[in-house]
């Protein structure tokens, strides 16, 4: 990286229902959200990204799902990485957490890592006490939002005033309905508390366009019910739409990942 190595950066390092793991660094602290790809899969991705799991100051999970969860234990029992996770999130992944550093974190009360502010804020999603992320660094806001079968409008004053905005855009409505998936699949996905449309996405990109400029990365794209290239246009149709400030969005396809994103 070229930029100043106190300048926060984020790297989507998987994305998706196979597994989800961001990578946030500012100074000499590095955090990931997430972590459900197998401590392996986490150790090769962190040193494609120029980073190794001995510089992990703290996993942060959104709930306990596999997809999110699936590395946090293994990693944090072996390099001693505390996990932060709300009482429910750990509890209901008690038996995958056992022998890790765990530290509970209250949703809605702000802790501090590093330079980061963080505040995890409640979701709707079929986990035990699922949430997003807020962390302020340096100036810079970040939020993060997955796996979420809504959005409402509490959450736009963060995402007008968010730097960089991690957010699900799980699905097209058209490829689900055509999809070959089993109805009570599609009925979980659709639901209040399973997964966010492109076009639930794209409405609350464009409700909170009017805000600074942003960078948008869109995540957890399905395999099968979404084209990363559809589910980009779709947000961007709606932000220029709604008179939104230049700004850069980001699809990630299933099992992709991003560049590094800079901040400032
Ligand atoms: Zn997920
Ligand atoms: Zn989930």
């Amino acid at each position: 990286m070229s930029a100043h190595p106190s300048t926060p950066r984020a790297v989507v390092l998987a994305s998706g229902s196979a597994g989800n793991v961001l990578l946030l660094e500012a100074g000499t602290t590095r955090l990931l959200v997430d972590a459900g790809l197998s401590a392996e899969a986490i150790e090769r991705s962190l040193a494609d990204a120029g980073a190794d799991l001995g510089g992990v100051s703290a996993i942060l999970l959104t709930h306990e799902h596999d997809d999110h969860a699936r590395g946090a234990g293994p990693l944090s029992r072996r390099f001693d990485i505390p996990v932060h996770a709300n009482a429910a999130t750990i509890a209901a992944g008690a038996d995958a957490f056992a022998g890790a550093a765990l530290r509970t974190v209250e949703t809605g009360r702000p802790f501090e890592i590093g330079p980061f502010v963080i505040t995890a804020f409640p979701v709707s999603h079929d986990a035990a006490e699922p949430v997003g992320l807020t962390l302020e660094v340096a100036r810079h806001r970040i939020t993060v939002a997955t796996d979420l079968g809504s959005i409402d409008e509490s959450l736009d004053p963060t995402l007008a005033e968010t730097d960089l905005v991690i957010l699900e855009s799980n699905y097209d409505l058209r490829l689900l309905n055509v999809s070959g998936y089993p109805w009570f699949l599609k009925n979980r996905i659709v639901g209040p508390r399973g997964h966010l449309s492109n076009d639930d996405a794209a409405r609350a990109l464009a409700r909170t366009a009017a805000g600074r400029a942003r960078t948008v990365c869109l995540v957890h794209l399905s395999e099968v019910n979404n084209l990363a290239p559809l589910a980009r246009d779709t947000a961007l149709d709606a932000i220029a739409g709604a008179g939104g400030a230049a700004g850069r969005v980001l699809a990630v396809p299933p099992n992709g990942r991003t560049p590094p994103i800079v901040l400032g």
